[in-house]
């Protein structure tokens, strides 16, 4: 199926044939030709099945087709976002699909200069893409006006009511006109949700893609059990690892990504930190360092790094669990885009335990253990010495430091010794090809939390580890 036989008009199919696609994802299929119609649309899908242009292609299609002048502070199309980084990602995706469409897009999202956001919005827009807060705040100043507003998108809903934007959406609601269409997505639908989607739409279809499924399966996961003290050092041999091109790390918290980053530097990696601490320039330059390949390493919080859309991203590891077991299904969705394979890893120390189980539970797959590499204790003791050596040896403060990058010249010290004894260290024998048959991590792995290792721990023999059993029958997305 074409994108034309699913009724779009030709620039639009040009615009989409500029970036190489020529073929409609699932919920592209689904939507597309349902909102060309003018109905609402009630989307169970998340960030990563090109939901995105299901919404953008259609709703620019009806504009082009009743043109009408947008007035100054006007928009005809409002789509709310959670968070900057979606909205801007989605005012890109729109302007690229709407180059040949003359369409106007604009962003206004906190964190920016809210002048700019005033003249921005002065003439009027066709397609703003906004948070919650900022959008209030300049409504309320009189610099933006949504009663012209055609069209309705609230995207990632469930993100926006995690994050406490119930409220703002309620009353941005109220002030749009009632003749709209509306398009509702979440990843999720708890009761939450529907309730608040059978309030904003009208006799919606329903479309839902099950990316959860369809990305987990792509993904190779496994988790290592290990002391949260010995965290870092089995961070820094994961991270040492040749195979890793680009590895999103997370952290639950602002403070412990930036601590990530500090005790990395110590250990002459270099990475980058992106959360809500953060300026709208950091987080822009780190997110651009890191798409463009500078660096290899991005630690992110989980609302940080919603909506991150970068291609090429190898590992995905989880330095903390999520408390909430939806947000793995997220955050492992930032590997293994656009069809790639991915591998996420994730450290679960023994207070996190409950949290792997909730996991498993919610996307009902038992996730295979990977045992901590051979020898670990001496190699992590050889790190922790090298990193007290290193801030020993650095007289500037802490905090002042540059970030130190890796010195080509410098032997990885971590490498030394092989873990599997072979040359194939830890993080790629979770990637490819598997861990050495016979051999592997059994041996001299450090019991997983201070424990034993736990049942249906695959450390010991060959095979990648899928051994550790369990229906791996496509995880459900919902709560
Ligand atoms: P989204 O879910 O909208 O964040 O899209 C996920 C990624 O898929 C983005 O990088 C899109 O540009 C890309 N994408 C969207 N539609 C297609 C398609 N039909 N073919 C290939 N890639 C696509």
């Amino acid at each position: 199926m074409s994108f034309s036989d699913l009724g779009l008009a030709e620039p639009l199919v040009r615009a989409l044939e500029a970036k190489g696609y020529t073929t409609p994802t699932p919920i592209q299929a689904q939507a597309i030709p349902q909102l060309l119609e003018g109905g609402d649309l009630l989307g169970i899908a998340q960030t990563g099945t090109g939901k995105t242009a299901a919404f953008v292609l259609p709703s620019i299609q009806r504009m082009v087709a009743v043109q009408k002048r947008v007035l100054p502070t006007h928009c005809r199309m409002l789509v709310l976002a959670p968070t900057r980084e979606l909205a801007s990602q989605i005012a890109d995706s729109a302007r690229e699909y709407g180059k040949f469409s003359k369409m106007s897009v604009t962003t206004v999202f906190g964190g920016t200069s809210i002048n700019k956001n005033r003249q921005d919005m002065s003439r009027g827009v066709d397609i703003l893409v906004a948070t919650p807060g900022r959008l209030i705040d300049l409504v309320e100043q009189g610099f933006v006006n949504l009663s012209m507003i055609e069209i309705l998108v609230l995207d990632e809903a469930d993100q926006m009511l995690d994050l406490g934007f119930i409220h703002a959406l309620k009353k941005i609601v109220r002030m749009v006109p009632k003749k709209r269409q509306t398009l509702f997505f979440s990843a999720t639908m708890p009761v939450s949700i529907r309730e608040l989607a059978s309030q904003f739409l009208h006799e919606p279809a329903t479309v839902s893609v099950k990316p959860a499924a369809t990305t987990a399966e792509r993904v190779d996961q496994f988790v290592t059990f290990v002391n949260q003290s010995e965290k870092q050092a089995l961070l820094t041999i994961t991270l040492n690892d040749p195979s890793i091109d680009r590895a999103l790390v997370f952290t639950r918290t602002k403070h412990g990504a930036d601590r990530v980053v500090k005790l990395l530097a110590g250990n002459g990696i270099a990475s980058n930190a992106i959360h809500g601490n953060k300026s709208q320039g950091q987080r822009e330059r780190a997110l651009g360092e890191f798409k463009d390949g500078k660096t290899k390493i991005l630690v992110a919080t989980d609302i940080a790094a919603r909506g991150i859309d970068v291609s090429g991203v190898s590992h995905v590891i989880n330095f903390e669990l999520p408390n909430v077991p939806e947000q793995y299904v997220h955050r492992i969705g930032r590997t293994a885009r656009a069809g790639a394979s991915g591998v996420a890893i994730s450290f679960c120390a023994d207070d996190e335990k409950a949290y792997m189980r909730d996991i498993e539970k919610t996307t009902r797959q038992k996730v295979p253990v990977q045992a901590l590499p051979d020898d670990f204790m001496n190699q992590a003791n050889k790190i922790k010495s090298q990193r007290v050596n290193a801030i020993g040896a650095d007289p500037s403060p802490r905090e002042d430091r540059p970030r130190q990058q890796r010195d080509p010249a410098r032997p990885r010290a971590t490498h030394a010794a092989s873990p599997t004894g072979n040359g194939r260290s830890y993080a790629n024998a979770s990637r490819g090809g598997g861990r050495p048959a016979g051999g592997g991590n059994g041996g001299g792995g450090r019991p997983a939390g201070g424990g034993g290792r736990p049942a249906g721990g695959g450390g010991g023999g060959g095979g990648r580890g899928r051994s550790g059993g369990g229906a791996r029958s496509g995880p459900s997305a919902s709560r």
